[in-house]
């Protein structure tokens, strides 16, 4: 998300000074939308840029940042008066401070911190993009490439969950029979396999569109995140029920699946805001859909 943004909005000196850390791994990148009162409602939140000669102060509370802990350099989103903005900061800018995050549920190698931002003082060069934009180009620029790893992440597990079920399936007998032969397992299996075709055909298509920079790419980018994160959110509890006890060990084939699984349904647009989202959109293209159907009856 912070290489995509910086290559889409940077500034040539933005770009020539961090491109080359970031792509190489020298560098590490972290983007900070969420506030601690504002998750889902990006427009409420409330860091604030205020500008200082030269400088811009920045003041604010960011929370569950990926890779926090670690990175070198933030993507900040906030407001200059009542323009949206985003300005770079390095980490080591006085008045930070970097709080590693609560242990989570699942996402556990993601190095989360909660960051405050207290009177940052950063120069004007650092504002990144267009001001005023940061909301409406900016943000669901990042949140695409967010979108679409979330949604790659989401088919990996999928696979893995069946992958690692096929095998047990087979192999494990309970009243004489292999798993496979109950006619319970066969449903619950088949589900859990086609959920990861199904999921595996609408990221790829979505990532087709996105490579070929086609406009509704975003849309296609939302559906399969959403769809890819509910199928694994209960398809995971499937690969636990199918292998029993041995699915519930913290050091077993599929429990972190499942803990992971959840998490992917919260972030980069939680299912609900992708249901606002997408239900409108969804409306409009099949109402168009309808409409052309009625006209070229007419023609007809
Ligand atoms: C592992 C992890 C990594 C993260 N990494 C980052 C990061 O790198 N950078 C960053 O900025 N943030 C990050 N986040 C934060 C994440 O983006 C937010 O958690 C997410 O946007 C949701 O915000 P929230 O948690 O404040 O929930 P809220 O917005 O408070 O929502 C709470 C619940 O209410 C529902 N809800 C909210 N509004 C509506 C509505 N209008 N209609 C219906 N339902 C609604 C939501 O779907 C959700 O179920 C991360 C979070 C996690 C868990």
């Amino acid at each position: 998300m912070v290489l995509q943004s910086l290559l889409r909005w940077g500034s040539d000196q933005q770009k020539s000074e961090l491109l080359p850390e970031l792509a190489s791994g020298r560098k590490l990148g972290a983007i900070c939308f969420t506030e601690p009162n504002a998750g889902s409602d990006l427009e409420g939140i409330k860091t604030t840029f205020v500008e200082v000669g030269d400088m811009i102060e920045v003041s604010g509370s960011k929370k569950w940042i990926t890779c926090g802990a670690i990175a070198d350099v933030f993507i900040v989103f906030g407001r200059l008066g009542d323009k949206p903005v985003a300005i770079l900061i390095d980490k080591d800018t006085p008045g930070i401070k970097i709080n590693p995050a609560p242990e989570m549920l699942g996402f556990r190698a993601a190095h989360l911190a909660n960051i405050q931002l207290n009177g940052c003082m950063v120069h004007k060069d650092n504002l990144f993009g267009h001001p005023g934009t940061a909301f409406r180009f900016m943000a669901p620029y990042a949140l695409d490439w967010g979108r679409l790893s979330v949604t790659w992440a989401c088919v990996g597990m999928l696979r893995a969950c069946v992958e690692e079920t096929a095998e047990f399936v087979l192999r494990r007998e309970s009243f004489g029979h292999a798993l496979i032969e109950h006619g319970s397992v066969r449903s619950l299996f088949t589900e859990l396999a086609i959920q990861y075709d199904a999921a595996l055909l609408l990221t790829l298509q979505a990532t087709r569109l996105k490579d070929a920079q086609v406009a509704h790419a975003s849309n296609d980018i939302l559906t399969a995140k959403y769809f890819s994160s509910r199928a694994i959110a209960g398809q995971a509890a499937t690969a636990v029920q199918l292998f029993g006890a041995r699915g519930c060990e913290e050091t077993g084939p599929v429990a972190r699946f499942y803990r992971d699984a959840k998490i992917m349904e919260i972030i980069e647009g939680s299912t609900q805001i992708s249901e606002i989202l997408l239900a409108k959109r969804y409306a409009i293209r099949h109402n168009n859909t309808k409409k052309r159907e009625i006209e070229t009856m007419g023609q007809n």
